[in-house]
């Protein structure tokens, strides 16, 4: 089944752009030496930035198309903002992190994206002024499957999140039907930090 997803999206234009971004770019200066290792690593504030295999995984699954509005949750350093506003027409982003924000959008901006815009807040419940989403990736752990998530997701749009406990959570790509109809696919175990907020573990 998650085969016949994403053929819309161009792989190679995919696997192109994601080899040529350097990780270095996206964590601290006492981080950089780490960047080619394929791990999550610290950015501060207890967040991390993912293991870049899983970051173009679920880009993947979430496979945008070129005329594509997504929303994302969870910018932290900013490094799959980037993948997603390279395949997309436009990246809605949302962080809870005033000071990861600032540094995400200064280095967005520094590799000239003018397709992206920034909020500070809980994601949890999305983004509703701009809805509906074709595509939404959620980068942190979910309690359960937001409501307002799904609300904001476009009929025949397609939702990558993470939902499960702190330690281990099931990585989940949702389908919503032309019709409405929602289909749920468990892809695999992965551990994301915490999402915060209304749907998350803790405000
Ligand atoms: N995708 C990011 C990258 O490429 O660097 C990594 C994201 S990190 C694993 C998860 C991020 O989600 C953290 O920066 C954290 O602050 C953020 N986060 C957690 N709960 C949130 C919420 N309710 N709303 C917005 N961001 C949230």
């Amino acid at each position: 089944m998650i085969e016949e997803w994403g053929k819309g999206m161009d792989h190679r234009e995919l696997e192109a752009y994601f080899r040529s971004l350097d990780r270095s770019f996206f964590v601290e200066n006492c981080m950089k030496k780490y960047a080619d290792l394929d791990e999550p690593l610290p950015i501060g504030f207890g967040q991390t930035i993912s293991q870049p295999s899983l970051v173009l995984e679920m880009t993947r699954l979430l496979s945008p198309e070129k005329d594509s509005r997504v929303l994302e949750i969870g910018t932290g350093s900013g490094f799959q903002t980037a993948i997603l506003a390279k395949m997309s027409a436009e990246v809605y982003t949302v962080e809870r992190i005033d000071e990861l924000m600032e540094k995400a959008k200064r280095r967005l901006e520094a590799l000239n994206f003018s397709n992206i815009y920034y909020k500070v807040g809980d994601g949890s419940q999305g983004w509703h002024e701009h809805a509906p989403y074709d595509r939404i990736m959620v980068t942190a752990a979910a309690r359960v499957l937001p409501d307002e998530l799904i609300n904001q997701l476009a009929n025949g749009g397609r939702m990558v999140i993470p939902v499960g406990p702190p330690n281990m959570q099931e990585l989940q790509l949702i389908t919503k039907t032309i019709n409405g109809d929602l289909h749920i696919e468990s892809v695999e175990m992965v551990r994301f930090v915490e999402l915060k907020g209304q749907y998350g573990w803790s405000k």
